[in-house]
């Protein structure tokens, strides 16, 4: 059985079109993009790369690796995301690959082909997590690196990325996150022991109802990025 929520990518797809929208619902995404984008390209120069993003959506964060020089494939099972994405690289003039694929299927064809892989906001909306660490592990090339990024599972999560989020601030639609399927960063580390991946370095990421920005912080109560790399061969 594939390891895709059928539920899930319907929800991303009634929203597709509103994908490039900064003001939408995934004004969000838009706004810690330069924060995640940062993040990794302070660790690895993505000039000539190849990088893989799993579940890249309208491509908000594959666009902005293609900025920095990366050669981006990027794949996605919501097929109106897809369109939306190919659409927009007639405005952005930039050339990513973007195939409809879960990251399990492009594993049996592409293994060890990618320097980087980033899976951000997408865990949390599979059936198996596990799996996609597993498969993300087969896709990267021997000592090549792989950016997750999730949110945490405990009371202090559930209060700010949902009740904060969806119900007092607005910020996402309600129903967008299930709190059953937050992943705590010891889970994470688990299944990437598991797939033989080292952890690197994790960062948390906050944000100020206030001021209405996001920021990068080591405290990972809630939202967190992790970059993993696969051992290169001895
Ligand atoms: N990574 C993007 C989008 C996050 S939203 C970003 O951070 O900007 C989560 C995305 O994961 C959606 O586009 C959804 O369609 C996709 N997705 C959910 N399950 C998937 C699966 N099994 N395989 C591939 N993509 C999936």
């Amino acid at each position: 059985m594939e390891n895709v929520d059928d539920a899930e990518i319907k929800k991303f797809e009634a929203l597709a079109a509103r994908w490039w929208d900064p003001n939408s619902e995934f004004r969000p995404l838009h706004e810690i993009n330069p924060l995640r984008m940062n993040y990794i390209s302070r660790r690895i120069n993505l000039a000539e790369k190849r990088v893989l993003d799993v579940g890249c959506g309208g491509g908000i964060l594959a666009e902005a690796m293609a900025h920095h020089g990366a050669q981006v494939t990027a794949i996605d099972k919501a097929e109106a995301s897809l369109s939306v994405a190919k659409l927009h690289l007639l405005e952005s003039k930039l050339q990513i690959e973007y195939l409809n694929s879960s990251a399990e299927e492009l594993a049996t064809q592409q293994a060890e082909t990618f320097d980087v892989v980033t899976c951000l906001e997408m865990l949390e909306h599979v059936p198996d997590p596990a799996s996609v660490v597993a498969a993300c592990k087969t896709l990267v090339k021997p000592g090549g690196w792989i950016f997750f990024s999730t949110i945490n599972r405990n009371p202090k999560s559930y209060l700010f990325a949902i009740v904060g989020a969806e119900y007092v601030l607005n910020l996402l639609p309600r129903g967008t996150h299930d709190y059953g399927k937050f992943i705590r960063p010891s889970e994470l580390a688990v299944w990437s022991r598991e797939a033989e991946l080292n952890l690197k370095d994790q960062i948390g990421m906050g944000y100020n109802p206030f001021t209405k920005r996001y920021f990068l912080q080591n405290n990972v109560d809630v939202n967190y990025i992790a970059c993993y790399q696969r051992p290169p061969v001895s």
